[in-house]
């Protein structure tokens, strides 16, 4: 279930929310669209699922043309082989745990097969026996649970999630990131992840696509965006980066090393902060250029000390140079 977008643009009221934009997300991946609030994330996934309609471009799925905006061609939602998890889960709280996962189906207009759909879907995301509960009888990942399967009960090759995890705590947040990753495997699905939360990203993603203000900055691999970050607002934006000449070369944290090794560069400065994370001491340090950088230590670090950090060579970075 390839995703082909050409020249998709799309404006509300005068303001653009996508610049012209053309990604093709590969069948079968999880693919991550990552970026702050605002830059466009679910006005594209709104877009792919026939929700909104662009202004101009053209969007197919599977080699099928949903849209098409100089053809006239405009499939409705639920013409599109594709199933939707959103943030808020959008349950009807009237509605017992079968009759949601049955809802999904009836609305795209399909009454053969149900009974079984909505069971098979139940049992894969493990809810067997919660059929008859309702949506406040679950917590809050089994309601989670509850959307996804009424979004793969119609067995679309296609699942699009818009932060879908954003409403559970921390410690079920991790929890549900690696049991949506292993249903979307095992069901062998085309995920496409709308978040603004790097860590989610990273950890469940093929491939990582980094919007800022309706355009796409960089997509690739997770190691390649935190490794190879082509831009420095990608750079900020998936993790920490210590910054050798700003806007063009970078060195993460954990490559900074305290001693020196053959070939190395240093780097001089004054510890400026300490921060104990539980793992580690994250050790902020000022420059003597001015720049502050973060180095992890095993032991606290002394408040005003000067101290040398060493970087290898091949671990600085230069913006927009693959390596
Ligand atoms: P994200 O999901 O990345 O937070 P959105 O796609 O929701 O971003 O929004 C992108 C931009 O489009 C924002 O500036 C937002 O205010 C605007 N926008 C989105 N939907 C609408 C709408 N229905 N009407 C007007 N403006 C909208
Ligand atoms: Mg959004």
């Amino acid at each position: 279930m390839e995703v082909e977008i050409r020249g998709v643009t799309k404006s509300f009221d005068g303001t653009t929310a996508l610049h012209p934009l053309n990604l093709t997300i590969t069948s079968g991946s999880f693919t991550t669209l990552l970026g702050p609030s605002g830059c466009g994330k679910t006005t594209l996934l709104r877009l792919i699922a026939g929700l909104e309609q662009p202004d101009a471009g053209s969007i197919a799925i599977g080699g099928k043309a949903v849209c098409d905006i100089g053809k006239r061609i405009f499939l409705q939602p639920q013409q599109r082989d594709l199933g939707m998890v959103f943030q808020d889960f959008a349950l009807w709280p009237h509605m017992t745990v079968y009759e949601n996962v049955a809802f999904g189906l009836k609305a795209r207009g399909r009454r053969k097969e149900t009974a079984e759909q909505v069971a098979e879907a139940i049992e894969a995301v493990r809810l067997k026996g919660f059929e008859k509960r309702y949506p406040h009888q679950l917590s809050g990942g089994q309601q989670q649970r509850v959307a996804f399967a009424r979004a793969i009960a119609a067995r679309s090759g296609l699942i699009l999630f818009d932060e879908p995890l954003s409403a559970l705590d921390a410690l079920l947040r991790d929890e549900m990131r690696d049991e949506l990753v292993q249903m979307v495997r095992k069901l062998g699905l085309t995920a496409v992840y709308v978040t603004h939360d790097q860590t989610e990203a990273m950890s469940m993603s093929d491939s990582i696509i980094v919007m800022q203000q309706g355009k796409v900055l960089q997509s690739g691999r997770p190691e390649e965006i935190y490794h190879y970050p082509d831009h420095h607002f990608a750079a900020q934006f998936v993790g920490r980066s210590n910054w050798v000449e700003p806007e063009v070369k970078m060195v993460r944290p954990e490559k900074v090393r305290w001693s020196k090794e053959a070939g190395d560069v240093g780097f001089e400065g004054i510890v400026q902060r300490v921060s104990y994370m539980g793992d580690r001491y994250e050790v902020a340090v000022k420059l003597h250029n001015g720049a502050v950088w973060t180095a992890y230590h095993s032991d606290r670090v002394a408040l005003g000390l000067p101290v040398s950090l060493f970087v290898a060579e091949r671990h600085i970075h230069t913006l927009g140079q693959k390596q």
